[in-house]
């Protein structure tokens, strides 16, 4: 049985999304403050995290980005206003894995839920290697040069999806689909702007020591280049 936590703050919304969590057999925790959601985060194990941003006590991103640092994985959807005040790029960057707009429909966000509880908690693994690129799946750590670069859950995910398949051009509508969950036509946008922040991350800060190892096929798509093998 799958086990959830809901931390928001608003109490008729907690009570319509448990009723229907409960309906679904998911077992549901609920916090009102980011305070006691955090305390929950790393007290007892979830399968998935539904966050809100505006909480009392402590914000959601806030409580998402120590969840992160105490090295949880739990996939989290946090939940954001709808005025325009949330960066979604920010949501992103403290380790959310999605994110919903209030206000949503409770399918919507019941099947946002499904697909991160189908993901769920990520297997053992060897350390993924593309030159001088290491990625190390359990601890989802990422290195290069034996630098330390830290990366959002999903860069680290879109990072991995590439690193499975060097050299090979992998279109955006199939990482849409292995990242995000989403259909293949759905918008690319977030796969794009995902590339640029991995770009900054991976490529630019190593400019002057080594090769270029993330490479756009123009209309295609992405790949991962080791750089040794890569032609000039
Ligand atoms: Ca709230």
């Amino acid at each position: 049985m799958s086990r959830i936590l809901i931390v928001e703050d608003e109490v008729s919304l907690t009570k319509v999304l448990r009723r229907g969590f409960e309906a679904e057999g998911l077992r549901v925790d609920v916090a009102h403050d980011g305070n006691e959601g955090l305390r929950l985060a790393l007290e007892q194990e979830y399968d998935a995290i539904i966050l809100d941003v505006m909480l009392p006590g402590m914000d959601g991103h806030r409580v998402c980005s120590m969840i992160r640092a105490a090295e949880l994985w739990t996939p989290i959807l946090m939940l954001t206003a709808k005025d325009g005040e949330y960066d979604v790029a920010e949501g992103l960057d403290t380790g959310a894995d999605d994110y919903l707009t209030k206000p949503f429909s409770y399918l919507i966000l019941q099947a946002r839920l499904r697909a991160l509880l189908r993901r769920g908690s990520r297997g053992r693994a060897d350390t993924v290697r593309v030159g001088d690129l290491a990625l190390l799946p359990q601890s989802r750590r990422c290195t290069r040069l034996g630098t330390e670069i830290p990366l959002t859950a999903k860069e680290f995910d879109l990072l991995a999806a590439l690193a499975r398949s060097p050299g090979i051009t992998i279109s955006k509508g199939a990482l849409l689909e292995e990242v995000w969950d989403l259909p293949a036509d759905g918008d690319p946008n977030v796969v794009e702007v995902h590339v640029s922040a991995l770009r900054r991350k991976i490529d630019q800060p190593f400019a002057d020591r080594a090769r270029k190892l993330l490479h756009t096929s123009r209309g295609l798509g992405y790949r991962l280049v080791p750089a040794e093998t890569e032609s000039a």
